[in-house]
C-alpha cells in the first residue's frame, strides 16, 4: 500500500464508530484516522481524539465545539473542531479523505453520506436509515459519482461476500434465486404475547447476541431493524422485495446466505461481532485482522431456523408494505418508527405501540413520488408530525 488511508468516522462515539476505531488501531501501517464526529458524548469524543489525533472533530453546535477546542489544545493536539451539519459533510467530502464509515444513528446521517456519495468515497455504510430513506436517489448518486459503496451492517456484509463480483448485472444474470436474510427474533422472540405490553425499554435493549445503540437494539426488539434491512437489501443488491426472505436464526453465527438457481446455498459464518464485518469492508478486496475470535462449531454445537411471526412481529409486515409501495413509503416508515422508538426510550409508550403508531401514521397520507431529495425531507418531516400527533391524543 503506497500511503496511509485516511478514514472520517461520522457517529465515532457510537457502538459501531468504537468497533471501527478498534479495528483501525489494530493496522496503524494502513489507516489514519482524518476526522472523529460525536453529538452528546463529547467526553468521549476527546478521549478518541487524543487517542487517534484527528486533523478535524465534529460537534453539533458551537458551545461544545469551543469547549472541545479548549479541551484539545490543553491536550497539546491541533485537531479542529468543526460544527453541526455543514461540519459533518466537510469531513465526508474533503479531497484528503479516502474512506468513509457512515455510522451515524437515524436520519441525521443522510445528508453527510450523501456528501460522500457525491464525492465519490469510498462508503462504508452502517447508517441504513439513510438508504432506506432515500434508496432511489442515494443509488442514483452512488453511480453518477463513482463512489464504492461497502455495507456493514454484518446481514449485508455477508450477503455481498456470498455475491459473485459482477452481481450489479443484476440478480438473474448472475444465477441468483433470492437472498435469505437472517435474524436473530432478538429478546422478545419467545415471550408471551401479553407480556408484550409491559416490556420496559431495559428489556427491549438486552439483545441476546449483539451489543449495539439503543435504537437499533429497540429495532431489533420489534424486527423493524429486520425490516428496515430488507429495504436496505433491495437497494444495496437490486434485488425486489419478494426476493428477499426473511429467516429467523437465533444464534446469531450465519450471518445471512444467498440462494442460487443451481440449489447452491452459500453462507458467511461468524461471530457476532461487527469488527469482522467492518475489517472486511475496511480492506476490501483484501483481508485483515480484525480482533474477532475464530468460530468454534463445537461450542455452537447446532443451528437452529424459524419462520417469522408477523403477528408478534407487525413491524415486519409493515416493512415489508413499504419496500413494495416504494416512493415515499420507506421514508414515512423510517421517520414514524425513529419518533416512536425515541417515545418507547422515553418510557412514553408501550412496545406493542410502536407498530400502531407506524400503521396509523403510514395510513394517513398518501405514497408520493420522491424525485429529489427535499421531497425525502418532505415526507420524513410529515411522518414526524404526524407521530407527535398521535403521541399528544394519546398523552399517558
Ligand atoms: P449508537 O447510538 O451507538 O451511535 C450513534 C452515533 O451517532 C453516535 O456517535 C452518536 O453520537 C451519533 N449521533 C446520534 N445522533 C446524532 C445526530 N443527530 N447528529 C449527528 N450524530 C448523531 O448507534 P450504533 O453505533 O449502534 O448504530 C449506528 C448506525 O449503525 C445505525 O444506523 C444502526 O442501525 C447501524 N448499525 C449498527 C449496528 C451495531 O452493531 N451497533 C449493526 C448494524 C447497523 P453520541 O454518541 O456522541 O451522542
Ligand atoms: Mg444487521
Amino acid at each position: 500500500m503506497s500511503r496511509l488511508q485516511q478514514v472520517t468516522v461520522l457517529g465515532a462515539t457510537g457502538s459501531v464508530g468504537l468497533s471501527t476505531l478498534d479495528v483501525i488501531a489494530r493496522h496503524p501501517e494502513r489507516y489514519q484516522v482524518f476526522a472523529l464526529t460525536g453529538f452528546s458524548r463529547l467526553s468521549e469524543l476527546l478521549a478518541l481524539c487524543v487517542r487517534h489525533v484527528p486533523r478535524y472533530a465534529v460537534v453539533p453546535e458551537a458551545v461544545a465545539a469551543r469547549g472541545l477546542q479548549d479541551d484539545l489544545r490543553a491536550a497539546g493536539l491541533s485537531t479542529q473542531v468543526l460544527v453541526g451539519e455543514a461540519g459533518l459533510c466537510q469531513v465526508s467530502a474533503d479531497p484528503e479523505v479516502d474512506t468513509v464509515v457512515a455510522a451515524i444513528v437515524g436520519a441525521a446521517g443522510l445528508r453527510p453520506t450523501l456528501a460522500a456519495v457525491d464525492a465519490g468515497k469510498k462508503i462504508l455504510l452502517a447508517n441504513k436509515e439513510a438508504l432506506v430513506m432515500s434508496g432511489a436517489l442515494f443509488m442514483q448518486a452512488v453511480r453518477k459519482s463513482g463512489a464504492v459503496l461497502l455495507p456493514l451492517d454484518s446481514e449485508h456484509n455477508a450477503i455481498f461476500q456470498c455475491m459473485p463480483g459482477d452481481f450489479a448485472r443484476g440478480l438473474s444474470q448472475v444465477g441468483v434465486r433470492r437472498i435469505l436474510l437472517t435474524a436473530s427474533g432478538g429478546p422478545f422472540r419467545q415471550t408471551p404475547l401479553a407480556e408484550l405490553e409491559h416490556v420496559s425499554p431495559d428489556q427491549a435493549c438486552a439483545h441476546p447476541n449483539w451489543s449495539m445503540g439503543r435504537k437499533i437494539s429497540v429495532d431489533s426488539a420489534s424486527m423493524m431493524n429486520k425490516g428496515l434491512e430488507l429495504i436496505e437489501a433491495c437497494w444495496l443488491f437490486d434485488a425486489r422485495p419478494d426476493q428477499v426472505e426473511v429467516v429467523i436464526h437465533p444464534q446469531s453465527v450465519i450471518h445471512s446466505l444467498v440462494d442460487y438457481v443451481d440449489g447452491s446455498v452459500l453462507a458467511q459464518l461468524g461471530n457476532p461481532d461487527m469488527r469482522t464485518p467492518i475489517a472486511n469492508a475496511l480492506a476490501w478486496p483484501e483481508r485483515i485482522d480484525s480482533g474477532v475470535a475464530p468460530l468454534d462449531l463445537f461450542a455452537i454445537a447446532r443451528l437452529d431456523f424459524e419462520a417469522p411471526d408477523e403477528q408478534r412481529f407487525p413491524c415486519l409486515r409493515l416493512a415489508r408494505e413499504a419496500a413494495e409501495a416504494g416512493n415515499s413509503a420507506p421514508a414515512m416508515l423510517n421517520a414514524a418508527n425513529e419518533v416512536a422508538v425515541a417515545a418507547f426510550l422515553e418510557r412514553r409508550i408501550r412496545f406493542p405501540e410502536i407498530a400502531s403508531i407506524i400503521e396509523d401514521v403510514l395510513s394517513r397520507e398518501p405514497v408520493v413520488a420522491v424525485n429529489e431529495l427535499s421531497a425525502v425531507f418532505e415526507a420524513d418531516t410529515k411522518a414526524r408530525a404526524l407521530t407527535e400527533q398521535w403521541l399528544s391524543r394519546n398523552a399517558r
